[in-house]
């Protein structure tokens, strides 16, 4: 029997996609024992390429890029994908018009974790992109009764530096930690009752412990609807049984 592939999109950046191998990995291999692993396909890209579209706000030659990878990992034999970025979403739908295979999508599985956890008000921490283009805020609000709160103007700079020029290239700064935390404090006091880190670099730098508020880690909840997916849990159409 031909096994069920997933295909991640990942590169974006790398350091990310490695967790995601990783932890889909660990979690498979603990569920099914022996030596199992997750069957995976696996298409990254040279992310200088699309970090460089994402400057120029060129969205529709990005998401034409991605879209291609897409394609290549349907005809490969993936029967679902995994986008492994937040910012990159903002291209969903012309990944999902060029494949016939579903995408998971991030945002409806931190929703979905958020609404389960009873959370009304969240803060958000991801690229300036995510923070501050509609898609994430959007999607969520359209699927789950939760707002969002980004941090203001100076905090929004600092957080977005320090995942591109630290966490991108593996680098891990005790300081950057300290004003992640600091945000974190300041979305508290804007009323939010936990934080969505909703870039895939981000739960390398701060860790559930180091969080004034509850941390939903975009990672890890994609993660688990990969590992759901990869074990026949999930379905194509993304219908857990
Ligand atoms: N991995 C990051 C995210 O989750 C940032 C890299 C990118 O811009 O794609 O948004």
């Amino acid at each position: 029997m031909t096994p069920r592939y997933l295909g991640l999109l990942g590169g974006m950046s790398w350091e990310s996609t490695a967790e995601y191998y990783r932890l889909i990995n660990t979690a498979v291999s603990a569920r099914r024992g022996g030596l199992h692993s997750a069957p995976l396909l696996i298409h990254s890209v040279d992310f200088a390429a699309i970090a460089q579209l994402q400057e120029q706000g060129d969205w529709a030659a990005a998401g034409a890029l991605l879209a291609d990878a897409a394609r290549g990992l349907e005809q490969a034999g993936a029967r679902a994908l995994v986008l492994c970025t937040n910012t990159m979403h903002c291209v969903a739908p012309a990944i999902e018009r060029a494949v016939s295979i579903p995408l998971l999508h991030i945002v409806d599985v931190t929703g979905a974790a958020l609404q389960a956890a009873g959370i009304r008000r969240a803060g958000l921490l991801g690229t300036r992109y995510t923070m501050e283009l509609p898609f994430w805020r959007e999607r969520l609000e359209a699927h789950c009764n939760v707002e969002l709160v980004v941090p203001p103007t100076e905090d929004r700079a600092r957080v977005h530096r320090v995942i591109f020029e630290e966490l991108c290239r593996g680098i891990v700064n005790e300081g950057s930690r300290a004003e992640y935390v600091a945000v974190i404090e300041g979305l508290a006091a804007q009323g939010a009752e936990a934080v969505v880190l909703g870039c895939t670099e981000i739960g390398l730098l701060v860790r559930p412990s180091d969080s004034p508020l509850p941390a939903f880690d975009t990672t890890a909840l994609h993660v688990d609807a990969a590992v759901e997916f990869c074990l026949g849990d999930r379905q194509p159409g993304g219908r857990v049984t």
